[in-house]
């Protein structure tokens, strides 16, 4: 006797259909959403070409009896539901019954299973819907699916999915969540033969976080733990100080499902309010414990979203526990800016900023019910959660709003500086064309100049815009531009950063052969045979990138000019690296391409943090950053960071 039966008309209408299967990470999240359903402790999850060619998933669960497999791949054949009423308290991730229907609809599955209780496993095979086999078969228990070519009866579909770089990193995305919802199961995640995750299994969220986000993010974390109104919120919040800039690491479950849930995220940035600094945000790992009555998770076929009774629990109970957790979390000062979180190659960075940039999502995000909360505070919060559904994927701080008008500030700082700059206007205009003659001949600094430079208190205004007026602090680590604007804040620019993104937008301008440059002796590049293919055919998008390229025959081609901004011995390696990313990125359109070459130039072109930069070119690259508004560099890092005097007060202890 089997388990499953299957829905009648009316539980499945209440089902709202829609389309389980996007990509491949929709099939790793169904598959191994179901291993979890089946009490597996160890899943393997494996892909080979982004999901599209190959994608595993063997777990250790339940198994399928014989009888229940073909009932399996039926629409709404579920064991885990079975009246209308089931739909209001589901405890189990899956429950729609359409995840294997879809996934066998539309590529070649192969299913290998045993049920502890059956003596023999089954292989079953069905491609495009069609059951190809069901034999005997010698296997352990549990369960094994093989998705192979996924959409290779429907080309519309394949036409929309992206590089198989992005489509596996949206599978890693969704083993990530699945690992740190689900500590006591051990996750091992191979991605083109190589294992890229491995959880222990051993219950502890931290050593989830650990094996996910790595060890300097799981040394960092606040431990969260607190019940409100029925709710139990535990997991982990990151100190405020490691805030980030943007909120890819916030990671909410409701009843260990991953959702994407404002109401919580409106909730954690109102408790870390004052504590973050503006345009950054803390990441967490928080799990929401309440009662499946509470909570309705069939509001979308990709179970991504839910929606509460009531918010208001939510929120609070959300918002009481990040701030319980702050305030035994902040028993030491650390006065520490924001430092980068990870380090990443640009070139993946770039890679990571396309695709985020792909995967905003294109429907409207509900507005939660907000009818529930207090009168006062409805609109406030109401503005705060819409805010933050229009917010980009990488924000910087914001900085307009608290520029000082001249007229009405009484500062004597700002005073001198008026009376300074006003002196020195003439000098300041001609600023730029001074750059251009003396820079080449600028001497490497000598003892008696350093001397000299140290005993020169005199400020030294940069520029006055839009009323801001700008002291040139100095240069921290060879790397960052600091600069105190008007009295209110300092101002930390990001020299190569910064650079990058002038000259990015460059190339952009220019386009073509303007900034192109003849190499006094061309170049020989030796490329292998993808990359080979990629180049000549690609010659077009190299001459719109200022590279005069030209195919040399078997394996090689030849270099002529290059951007001009581009240092000679890096011509090489830019081009391999390039031809590298057109091989792999066949179907991305065209801008797309150039953007990415053009940030390959820039990154390469720019000036790097550590290298010596006269203080002229350095408050010339800040005069550009806050004259054009520069916000972050063509990966999507925040070009510059803002610190008030009231954070410097508040962590000097100052303020209170
Ligand atoms: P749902 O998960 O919504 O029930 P699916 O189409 O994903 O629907 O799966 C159909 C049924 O197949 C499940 O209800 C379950 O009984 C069975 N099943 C799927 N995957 C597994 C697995 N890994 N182990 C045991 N049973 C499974
Ligand atoms: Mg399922």
């Amino acid at each position: 006797m089997g388990r499953i039966n299957i829905l009648d008309k009316h539980v499945a209408e209440l089902i709202a259909a829609g389309e389980v299967v996007e990509r491949p990470s929709s099939v790793i999240k169904e598959l191994v959403e179901n291993s979890i359903d089946a009490g597996a402790t160890a899943v393997t999850v494996e892909i080979k070409n982004g999901g599209v060619t190959f994608m595993r998933v063997s777990d250790n669960g339940s198994g399928i009896l014989r009888d229940d497999i073909r009932p399996a791949f039926i629409r709404h054949a579920t064991s885990k539901v079975r009246v209308e009423d089931d739909l209001s308290a589901i405890a189990t991730l899956g429950f729609r019954g359409e995840a294997l229907a879809s996934v066998s609809s539309v590529s070649h599955l192969e299913l290998i299973t045993k049920a502890r209780e059956e003596d023999i496993g089954t292989r079953y095979l069905i491609e495009g819907g069609e059951e190809i086999s069901l034999d005997d078969a010698g296997c352990p228990d549990g369960t094994t699916f093989i998705i192979r070519d996924l959409f290779y009866n429907v080309p519309a579909r394949m036409k929309f999915l992206k590089t198989d770089m992005a489509e596996g990193n949206a599978v890693s995305n969704v083993v990530d969540k699945i690992a740190l919802s689900h500590p006591e199961i051990a996750i091992t995640y191979i991605r083109d033969q190589k294992t890229v995750l491995r959880t222990s299994g051993d219950s502890k969220l931290l050593s989830a976080i650990y094996a996910v986000y790595g060890r300097d993010f799981a040394s960092s974390l606040i431990p969260v733990d607190y019940t409100l109104g029925g709710i139990h919120v535990s997991g982990y919040v990151s100190r405020p100080e490691n805030a980030r800039p943007n909120r890819n690491m916030q990671n909410f479950f409701i009843n260990r499902r991953f959702v994407i849930c404002k109401t919580a995220m409106a909730a954690l940035s109102e408790a870390c309010k004052g504590a973050v600094m503006v345009g950054k945000f803390p990441s967490c790992v928080l799990d929401l414990d309440m009662s499946f009555e509470a909570v309705d998770v069939n509001v979308h076929p990709t179970k991504l979203e839910v929606r509460f009774v009531n918010e208001r629990p939510v929120f609070d109970a959300v918002y009481h526990a990040v701030k319980t957790a702050l305030m035994n979390g902040d028993k030491r000062v650390e006065a520490k800016l924001n430092k980068p979180s990870v380090k990443v190659n640009p070139f993946e960075l770039a890679q990571k900023v396309f695709r985020e940039r792909d995967e905003k999502p294109a429907a409207p995000v509900q507005k939660p019910d907000l009818t529930r909360l207090d009168k006062r505070t409805e609109q406030k919060r109401s503005d705060e959660l819409f805010a933050m559904l229009d917010e980009p994927v990488v924000t910087v701080p914001k900085r307009t709003a608290d520029s000082i008008s001249l007229s009405d500030s009484a500062s004597p700082a700002v005073e001198n500086y008026r009376k300074y700059i006003e002196s020195v206007k003439a000098d300041k205009i001609a600023e730029p064309e001074k750059k251009e003659e003396e820079a080449p001949a600028e001497p490497e600094p000598t003892v008696e100049k350093l001397a000299v430079q140290e005993a020169d208190e005199e400020p030294k205004p940069l520029i006055d815009m839009d009323d801001n007026y700008y002291k040139y602090i100095g240069e921290a680590f060879g790397t960052y531009i600091i600069l105190q604007k008007n009295d209110k804040e300092l101002l930390l620019i990001d020299k190569h950063a910064a650079h990058e993104r002038i000259i990015f937008e460059k190339l952009k301008k220019d386009k073509g052969s303007g900034y192109s440059q003849l190499l006094l002796e061309p170049i020989t590049v030796t490329l292998n045979k993808i990359d080979y293919t990629a180049v000549t055919q690609s010659l077009d998008i190299f001459s719109e990138a200022g590279f005069d390229i030209e195919d040399f025959g078997s394996g090689t081609v030849i270099v002529r000019s290059a951007p001009q901004y581009l240092p000679a011995e890096d011509i090489e390696s830019s081009v391999i690296e390039m031809a590298g990313y057109l091989s792999e990125n066949k179907k991305e359109i065209r801008s797309e391409k150039m953007e990415w070459i053009y940030a390959n130039v820039s990154c390469r072109a720019a000036i790097k943090g550590g290298n010596r930069s006269t203080e002229r070119e350095l408050i010339e690259l800040a005069r550009q950053v806050e004259d054009e508004d520069i916000r972050r560099c063509p990966h999507g890092r925040p070009v510059s960071l803002v610190l008030t005097k009231r954070e410097l007060e508040r962590m000097f202890g100052r303020l209170q």
